[in-house]
């Protein structure tokens, strides 16, 4: 943490969220959740161990090598692929035990999407390869389109020796919209293609539809498996419906501030000059930018937190640094822990943080480095995060609504550059 600028990933909020989210659920229902593109930024490996400490029993990807990976890290959890993969991917998920979803409306494309076949029989005692059908009921991405494609598809599924029919699924447009008529339609298509299948005696054992927003809001929804993504890691869509359980934000971005100046009335701040100081201010520099997922539409809108007092980004927003505006934040110095985003930082990560050279120059009486060092020991940051629980959070959705997005997308865009530590 030579630069200390890191995420803390509440891996307990994940695990609490999950067990709330359970609580709504008939007791049968079971959990997948989705930890593809790296667990929504927050590792895939970490969230994948707290969503089954908290009750989840399947996992769910985006990519087969996201599913390798997994395994790999010695996770034996049951994985599906929800996106599409080729013939290979598809040998690869066989051999590693991990379901795929054929997404493909049509025969040519299922094949595609399949192990070559070396001969009629299953090649040995090999596993045979898992596959969950999609149905698009009106999201238009993947997935076999009406009642008679799906049937079609499901019976040469069935009729290879090599796959095992074992799930049909499809996927909500607009369960997170304020309005619920688009689901419902899409819900009502889905049942329709459900008995379809059943007339021809096909009843795959999961069936699965409902993402985080229908699973909370409607528990007539739920199937056999919910596939939770968003509320696991503590946001659902801001002011679109309150969620029936409490959820808690697992992601929380810190940095340290290790500059400040005091700019005269006409100075003007970062590329392109987009900021003009009209009276004197003082700027605080902080070492996070849009090379680390804090995206450049923030450029004087967003606000940070430092000491509890909210610091307004000024300026636009560097690769690697920011500019801040302190003036109205009392008492603050060089090694004051900014919050990007999430909990309030501690009082304690005050002063204590950043550079030893910065916080020498700003007081070097205390003993910097041995506070320093502090700061890099992940049990004393796990310690004084969970002691400041009850601290006010800077929700991700008030940063995704500044910068035109949604919190998934500044989820996903944390990089790999920023240190994660879990608790
Ligand atoms: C990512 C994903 C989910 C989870 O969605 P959330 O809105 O995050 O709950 C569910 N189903 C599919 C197919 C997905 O790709």
């Amino acid at each position: 943490m030579y630069r200390g600028t890191f995420a803390i990933v509440d891996t307990s909020a994940i695990r609490e969220n999950i067990r709330g989210i359970k609580s709504r659920l008939a007791q049968s229902t079971r959990v997948l959740q989705a930890v593809k593109a790296n667990g929504y930024g927050h590792g895939a490996v970490q969230v994948a161990r707290a969503a089954v400490a908290g009750g989840a029993t399947e996992l769910g990807v985006a990519t087969v090598e996201e599913a390798l990976a997994l395994r790999e890290a010695g996770i034996d959890t049951p994985i599906l692929v929800l996106g599409v993969t080729t013939s290979e991917g598809a040998e690869a998920a066989r051999r590693a035990k991990v379901a795929i979803t054929i997404g493909n409306p049509d025969l040519d494309g299922i094949a595609a999407q399949l192990p070559v076949r070396r001969g009629n029989e299953p090649q040995g005692d090999a596993p045979r390869l898992s596959v969950h059908l999609k149905v698009d009921t009106g999201m238009s991405r993947l997935g076999a389109r009406g009642a008679e494609e799906a049937v079609q598809l499901a019976l040469a599924l069935q009729a290879r020796p090599d796959v095992s029919l074992d799930g049909v699924f499809t996927h909500l447009a607009c369960a997170d919209s304020a309005d619920l008529a688009h689901a419902e339609a899409q819900i009502d298509q889905f049942r329709s293609v459900l008995r379809a299948l059943a007339e021809v005696g096909i009843r795959p054992p999961v069936i699965h539809a409902a993402n985080s927003a229908a699973a909370l809001r409607r528990t007539d929804w739920q199937f056999d498996t919910v596939r939770v993504g968003i509320a696991a890691y503590g946001y659902g869509p801001a002011g679109v419906y309150d969620s029936p359980v409490p959820l808690r934000p697992a992601l929380h971005l810190y940095s340290p501030i290790v500059r400040i100046a005091t700019l005269q009335p006409g100075d003007t701040v970062g590329y392109g000059a987009t900021y003009t100081a009209e009276r004197p201010v003082r700027i605080a520099t902080v070492p996070v930018g849009y090379g680390d997922g804090y995206f450049r539409t923030l450029s004087n809108r967003a606000s940070v937190v430092v000491r509890g007092h909210r610091a307004p980004v000024v300026g636009n927003v560097c690769m690697d640094q920011l500019m801040i505006d302190v003036t109205e934040v009392p008492d603050t110095a060089v090694g004051d822990c900014v919050t990007l985003y999430g909990r309030y930082a501690p009082d304690a990560w005050n002063r204590r943080f950043g550079s030893v050279d910065a916080g020498v120059a700003e007081d070097a009486s205390a003993g910097n480095s041995a506070m320093v060092d502090r700061m890099a020991d992940p049990s004393w940051l796990a310690a004084t995060f969970a002691a400041a629980a009850d601290a006010p959070v800077l929700s991700l959705d008030e940063l995704a609504d500044l910068a035109g997005t949604i919190s998934y997308e500044l989820m996903c865009a944390l990089s790999n550059r920023v240190p994660r530590i879990y608790v």
